[in-house]
């Protein structure tokens, strides 16, 4: 009996695999979904279910399998079978038909036929090399410096986009493939990506390829596996068996296998067409998902290929089309230093207006100081300014050769320019900070946040007025806000005695805010909106969660050691606790998350009850299981603590149960689950 019910399960294991491995290959390749991103994450989450159970199951080309266990110590050198080469660079049309004309002669082709060019874009990203043997994703490299590269593995892993073992509906894949291609972000991830570390308080990235260069560069492979990284293939090293005589035919290869050749590939017969492609996506390039550089050219057959060879470093057969840069040089005049509300001090450099890709840029960032002692940049130096997608310019280098010998050394602050204090620089962070809690630098900053959107939202908290509040000492933390007089406002430039009414018919309202917005807008770090609504829900009252201790923090659905420890840390800060004694004092009286009066579903037994699933259910999966609790006003959370109101039990339940046991936690089986439900629905 067993026996066959463990086949049965084998069965649906391999067949789901199947399953998941042809959506990957409709959704990344031919961008042809056939389901919903819904219906895939079920598959998936029965996927994860069945190994869960079956933990022999479990092989590592699983789709479930992306983000692997430990960090590594470090990252081994792995050599090329064949060197990544990199592409010569041609500028405008007449290099390019000078390009056409070395190859003629290498080709010794008399008389002249046209010839085919494979054009695709180049992506602005990093070229990586991931090795196939018998299908499954078995090695990834970096290109290092082209001979020798650092194996990546564990972090390519993670890239959606990069199957764990190839597509083989078309037959099976050659015993090695190796491919290359480019990892990058798409702008709009990029851009989310950057939105909610602002909203957590932590600093953008400075471009979309930092962003990825650093992720692969990841220990940690879960670290990697949070950045959110496509990738797309350009060529290949060696693979056994080729089977195709054409970089066109190589197209419709990859895109068999499951992954996403490079978007617009075309083959064109001569340069002038060539060259009219290469216009056209030079006028896409602004509204394309992703950062490019230029077009990639290369013959389209492969024997010519060969035939035209390779220089050592470059092919001759291939040659890059580079667009004209977002780069621009100009003086940088000095250099400010602004102090976040974290007390973070950000060099900004204050620079001769220059053009731009039609934008006057007088300002670029120098992100951190780990960056300015990078670039060594002196204040009248000449620098190499970039402007990448719509992120804010920053400089890339110094040109060195323009110095004069007038330039100053920028010394590192030793104290805040705001307050004075001493600058403080913790061991490996590339930030310098001020540390003084009452600088007015970070009041200012911690009240911009506390009234922005997504926070407090009070309306009419100008940059200007809040200069004034803090330099006039009218506030010095973010309760006295509630401790403000008409009087006062209404001494202050540009209020009268109608915005002073406002200001403070706004900040009374705030008093009755959701607690989730309060708790954002006291700015803990890594506590952006949604993890401050995720945490209001599960404690419910801020005391709760201010006596939460780590683990039950860390309990959390969605809430890692990291943010635990930073909640953790500011319920036990003296100053924080003064804080909200005195909000409290000052009659701030925050709404609670479950105090919704007017529900439907409020007098259901389910409503503001928490649920966990833990084994496998018969009557339903666990999704159909939670869609069930949510419409009766309950939810539904990952893991067990003592805030759980039910654990459903299905069959071979495991630690959940046990744990469940050890908290007191009611356990119900399914067939009780399946009562209370109804009860819910009489009512
Ligand atoms: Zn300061």
């Amino acid at each position: 009996m067993g026996r066959v019910q463990k086949d049965g399960v084998q069965e649906e294991v391999r067949d789901l695999r199947q399953q998941l491995e042809r959506h990957n290959w409709r959704y990344y390749a031919l961008n042809d979904p056939e389901i919903s991103d819904t219906e895939y994450d079920l598959m998936l989450r029965r996927l994860h279910d069945l190994e869960d159970e079956h933990p022999d199951l479990v092989t590592p080309d699983s789709p479930t399998q992306r983000v692997g266990e430990a960090p590594l110590p470090g990252f081994e050198s792995v050599r090329h079978t064949q060197p990544m080469l990199s592409l010569d660079n041609a500028f405008d049309e007449k290099e390019l038909l000078d390009w056409e004309e070395r190859i003629y002669s290498l080709l010794e082709m008399e008389p002249r036929k046209p010839l085919e060019y494979m054009v695709q874009p180049k992506y602005d990203g990093v070229a990586v090399e991931l090795i196939y043997l018998n299908g499954v994703f078995t090695q990834g490299i970096t290109r290092g410096d082209g001979e020798v590269g650092d194996d990546i593995t564990q972090n390519l892993r993670t890239v959606k986009s990069i199957p764990l073992r190839l597509y083989e509906g078309g037959g099976p894949a050659p015993e090695r493939v190796e491919l290359r291609g480019e990892v990058y972000v798409e702008k709009e991830a990029f851009d989310g990506l950057n939105a909610r570390r602002v909203s957590s308080g932590m600093d953008p990235f400075a471009n979309p390829r930092n962003m990825t260069a650093g992720a692969l560069k990841q220990l940690d492979p879960k670290l990697a596996a949070e950045r959110p990284l496509s990738f797309a293939v350009h060529g290949r090293g060696f693979i056994s068996d080729l089977g195709f005589r054409q970089e066109r035919e190589f197209v419709r290869v990859v895109r068999s296998w499951g992954l996403r050749p490079a978007h617009y590939s075309e083959v064109h017969r001569s340069i002038p067409a060539v060259y009219e492609y290469v216009q056209r996506l030079q006028d896409l390039r602004e509204t394309l998902p992703y950062e490019t550089d230029g077009v990639v050219v290369k013959l389209n057959d492969l024997e010519k290929q060969q035939k035209a060879g390779a220089r050592s470093k470059s092919p001759r057969w291939a040659i890059a089309f580079k667009f004209p840069s977002k780069q621009a040089t100009t003086r940088l005049l000095n250099i400010q230093v602004q102090v976040g509300r974290t007390g973070v001090l950000t060099p900004v450099a204050e620079l001769e207006p220059v053009e731009l890709a039609g934008v006057t840029i007088r300002s670029a960032t120098l992100h951190n100081y780990d960056e300015l002692s990078r670039l060594e940049v002196r204040i009248g130096d000449t620098v190499l300014i970039e402007r990448a997608g719509d992120v804010i310019p920053k400089v890339v280098k110094v040109i060195t050769a323009k110095r004069t010998g007038k330039e100053a050394v920028f010394d590192l602050p030793t104290h805040c320019p705001v307050c004075g204090e001493k600058t403080v620089r913790a061991e490996g962070d590339p930030f310098i900070r001020c540390p003084n809690f009452s600088c007015p630098a970070q009041l200012q900053g911690r009240v911009r946040h506390f009234v922005g959107r997504g926070a407090m939202d009070i309306e009419g908290f100008g940059t200007k007025l809040i200069e004034q509040l803090v330099n006039r000492s009218l506030i010095h933390d973010l309760a006295d806000l509630y401790r403000l007089e008409f009087e006062q406002i209404c001494e202050l430039e540009r209020m009268g005695a109608k915005s002073a009414r406002n200001l403070l018919k706004g900040l009374d309202r705030s008093k009755q805010a959701p607690q989730a917005r309060f708790l954002y807008g006291l700015g803990i770090r890594h506590v952006g909106e949604h993890v401050a609504e995720v945490l209001s829900t599960e404690f419910r009252s801020l005391e709760s969660l201010g006596q939460a201790d780590l683990t039950s923090l860390e309990n959390v659905h969605e809430v890692g050691p990291i943010v635990a420890k930073e909640v953790f840390d500011f319920f036990r800060d003296e100053q924080n606790l003064a804080l909200l004694k005195k909000f409290q004092e000052v009659g701030i009286h925050l709404t609670a998350p479950d105090a919704k009066p007017e529900s439907a579903s409020s007098d259901s037994p389910l409503a503001g009850k928490s649920f966990v699933f833990t084994g496998s259910l018969t009557a339903f999966g666990r999704d159909e299981a939670g869609v069930l609790v949510k419409e009766r006003g309950g939810k539904v959370t990952g893991s067990v603590s003592k805030n759980t109101s039910y654990v459903v039990s299905g069959s071979k339940s495991g630690s959940k149960l046990e744990k469940a046991r050890s908290l007191g936690v009611p356990v119900l089986s399914e067939d009780e689950f399946l009562t209370l439900v109804r009860s819910a629905v009489d009512e």
